[in-house]
């Protein structure tokens, strides 16, 4: 014969209360839904629910401190047997109203969160950059003001569901457990509204349009998600409004490209200014910049103004702009243009920089090789 007390780990003097607190302990440790698939476990489990079906039940723990057993007691005596489930199942719904909460909708007319919402917004590199505030409108479900959320008509009060008697759930046995479910006909409300709120049709909720203001932080990027605290849809039954969710993303620029806190542009510029060096006003997410070009720039050749990049989220640090410059080539020439050119060209012919020589060297060699 299995010695239960030894199963729970308590003595033989041991008392109602301390009995059960054992067995709440053990169950939770055991319970096949934190130990998923454990063979072990689940026999484990088994072997204390028999124990404490036996314990827990002063009538039977009698029977059992004297014959060594709980069988033998009549109908509805031992574990497995319908009536036999009454004490385990009492403590299993304690069990899990203090630690599973929701678990199989034990709770009558359980308060639940309100829904999570998500707004995608579209905003600017300029606002991205220096964060803005915009106001959204957003379709929500809040409580009926009408009927404060009851559904029913003002004046008028529901009635206890017949069906479940009020406890919102139905108990059914599914082989070696008692099992819940919500009731099927008042949604597990425990009550049928008569006369149904005319604000809400009964719903105790009414979808609205709300406006509200988000911040946007400096530093955002596509993807970027600002949770708002509160802000989705209210509960049901008096459970906390969920969360809503703004999900950014940031339109392409006509002129920069980010790269992380960096941004990239490309800037032309005259034949001339390459040659003689000079400044040029570039555009900058702050408005024009100067910039010093050195005489003989290439192009292609880059310039970083620091500091005038996207700032890191949450910091004073700021990324770098990379201008990029390329070389604008005059498609139309006047004919004194064409005039000076040509023979800015014929002088080249004659007096070969040193740059092209070399570079004439190179190409030489790769063709001779
Ligand atoms: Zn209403
Ligand atoms: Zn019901």
């Amino acid at each position: 014969m299995k010695d239960y007390y030894k199963l729970l780990g308590v003595g033989r003097d041991a008392g109602q209360e301390d009995i059960k607190k054992a067995f709440r302990q053990l169950a939770l440790k055991y319970h096949p839904d934190r130990n998923q698939g454990n063979k072990e476990s689940e026999e484990k489990f088994k072997e204390i629910n028999e124990a404490y079906t036996c314990l827990g039940d002063s009538e039977k723990r009698a029977h059992y401190d004297r014959y060594g057993t709980s069988e033998g007691m009549g109908a509805g005596a031992g574990f497995g047997a319908g009536a036999g489930f009454g004490g385990f199942t009492d403590v299993f719904e304690d069990i899990f109203e203090d630690f599973f909460g929701s678990f199989g909708g034990y709770k009558k007319a359980k308060s639940t969160k309100g829904a999570d919402l998500r707004y995608n917004l579209t905003i600017t590199l300029e606002e991205a950059a220096f964060g803005v505030e915009r106001s959204i409108k957003i379709p929500r479900w809040q409580t009926c003001d009408t009927c404060g959320g009851s559904g029913a008509e003002p004046g008028t009060s529901p009635v206890t569901c017949a069906n479940c008697k009020g406890t919102g759930h139905i108990r059914f046995q599914q082989g070696f457990f008692s099992v819940s479910k919500t009731c099927g006909k008042c949604q597990g409300s425990g009550s049928i509204i008569t006369s149904p709120c005319k604000g809400c049709k009964g719903n105790g909720k009414v979808r609205v349009q709300r406006e509200i203001s988000v911040k946007i932080p400096a530093g955002v990027d596509t993807g970027s998600r600002l949770r708002m605290s509160g802000e989705g849809d209210f509960g049901s039954y008096g459970g906390p409004p969920g969360d809503l969710y703004i999900v950014l993303n940031v339109d392409e620029h006509s002129f920069f490209k980010r790269d992380g806190m960096d941004i990239y542009c490309q800037f032309p510029i005259s034949f001339t200014k390459a040659v003689f060096g000079g400044e040029i006003d570039v555009p900058t997410l702050n408005g024009p910049a100067k910039l010093k070009i050195p005489a003989g720039t290439q192009s292609g050749k880059s310039f970083h103004l620091k500091g005038k990049g996207i700032p890191r989220l949450g910091s004073h640090q700021r990324g770098d702009q990379i201008v990029s410059i390329y070389i604008d080539v005059p498609k139309k020439l006047t004919p004194r243009q064409k005039e000076l050119l040509e023979e800015f060209a014929g002088i080249s012919e004659e007096n070969n920089d040193e740059a092209s020589k070399g570079f004439k060297n190179k190409l030489k060699d790769l063709f001779s090789a």
